[in-house]
């Protein structure tokens, strides 16, 4: 029997993206001897799109109720062991300006190059081989941890990450591998769908609303029990803007969505005021006092025939209110992956160890980032939820 030899890498991390270089960072700052495998020629290629060029690195409100699992206190372990101040160190550290755009969203002052710069002076630091260039085929379990086939030869590593995130956006290379190896070593997958994601509106509603392309309000959204209030925007297909990103990732095929249009009033009292106060004024020039001019007969249009505010019914009134606040529409569909900023669903938690991110059947196998059933909030959630699992498992890999 020849002898057994030990594996070239101990840890081998596939996908250069935010999880994967920050994992292969913390790995290697313990001494380990780390592989960082590319299939682009770049690293971190979301993050250099992300937040319009700024990146939108973190949220200072980052905490488990602001990520969707199967299982919501998955995430605890890893947000408590690396969380939104620790990153927020780490940019100060090396002096990247940084502001607060809105709802604790921490942007780059400058450019998202920066945060690419920060992970891959890390990996520096730490000594991380990186292979550009160098995509992962398949893994298998051998004697003394892994061996890897790879577009251009083999490897062996002790442990071994996957960080190649979900399906969002492939033509910036996204794929199935995550899914593919969890399959291959019999773990459960959470179904992955787009999340983060506009929704369209069936034919008949996209005839309906297509002259609103362009108009966007402040709205408070629901779907099942999530809420946002948020602004949404009208478009040709259907509807986004930041309401609608959220919501997407909560909203199921063939359920309806709600919207309030004036989630600061109560309408049916200010109509019923100015019925006393301004009668001669009409509803709709009434309602263009709060909302587009534009919008204003698309929410009327079931009325066509309605007298001035003095001569409104108490039921009109009430009706015409829950037609500006209480708007069902019931989309057809989403964008689909080639727009979702995020997967929601993905290797499934329960495969997982929440501290570590290991795999509990296989030990030294981890999956980390975007791969994982855990799926952040717009609003810097998903570069927090990477930061803190690559952290973690760096810490164990
Ligand atoms: C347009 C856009 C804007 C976004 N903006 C923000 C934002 O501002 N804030 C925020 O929090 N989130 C944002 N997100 C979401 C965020 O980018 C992701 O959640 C995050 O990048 C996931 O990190 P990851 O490392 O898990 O996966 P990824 O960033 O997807 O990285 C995976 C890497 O693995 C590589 N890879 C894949 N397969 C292989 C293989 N077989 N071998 C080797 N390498 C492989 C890929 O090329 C890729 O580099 C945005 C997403 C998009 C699409």
């Amino acid at each position: 029997m020849p002898p057994v030899q030990p594996p070239e890498f101990d840890v081998v991390v596939i996908g250069a993206g935010a999880a994967g270089m920050m994992c292969a960072a913390e790995a290697g700052k313990r001494g380990r001897k780390v592989l960082l495998l590319e299939k682009a020629e770049k690293t971190g290629q979301k993050i250099l799109i992300s937040g319009g060029g700024r990146c939108n690195f973190t949220n200072i409100f980052a905490a488990p109720d602001r990520f969707l699992s199967q299982n919501p206190h998955f995430c605890k372990s890893a947000l408590r062991q690396f969380d939104q101040q620790d990153f927020i160190a780490l940019v100060n550290q090396y002096g990247i300006a940084w502001h607060e755009k809105k709802l604790g969203q921490l942007f780059c002052e400058k450019s998202a190059k920066e945060i690419v710069a920060l992970l891959e002076a890390e990996c520096e630091k730490a000594n991380v081989t990186i292979w550009r260039g160098t995509g992962a085929r398949k893994i298998r379990k051998s004697e003394t941890g892994f061996g890897l086939e790879l577009q251009n030869g083999r490897i062996s590593a002790a442990s071994v990450v996957i960080a190649t995130g979900g399906l969002s956006i492939p033509k910036l290379g996204a794929n199935d591998f995550a899914y593919r190896i969890a399959k291959e070593f019999d773990l459960e997958l959470a179904e992955p769908r787009p999340g983060l994601v506009p929704l369209t509106f069936d034919p008949a509603n996209r005839t309906r609303f297509s002259d609103l392309s362009g108009v966007s309000a402040d709205v408070l959204i629901r779907a099942g029990k999530a809420t946002f209030r948020e602004n949404l925007l009208f478009t040709h297909r259907g509807l986004s803007g930041p309401a609608i990103l959220q919501i997407s990732s909560f909203w199921r095929e063939g359920e309806a969505i709600f919207i309030d249009f004036l989630p600061d009033h109560d309408f049916e009292s200010l109509l019923k005021e100015a019925r006393m106060a301004r009668p001669r004024v009409q509803v709709a020039t009434f309602l263009s006092e709060f909302l587009a001019n534009r919008l204003v007969p698309k929410l009327l249009m079931d009325f066509p025939d309605i007298p001035e505010i003095g001569n409104c019914s108490d039921k009109l009134i009430r009706d015409i209110t829950r037609a500006v606040k209480e708007v069902t529409v019931t989309p057809n569909g989403t964008e689909g992956f080639t727009k979702a900023e995020v997967t929601v669903g993905g290797v499934s938690t329960a495969e997982l160890h929440s501290k570590t991110m290991e795999v509990k059947s296989v030990p030294g196998l981890f999956f980390i980032g975007e791969a994982v059933d855990v799926t952040g909030f717009l609003g810097g959630y998903n570069f927090q939820w990477a930061w803190s699992s690559g952290y973690v498992a760096g810490q164990y890999a």
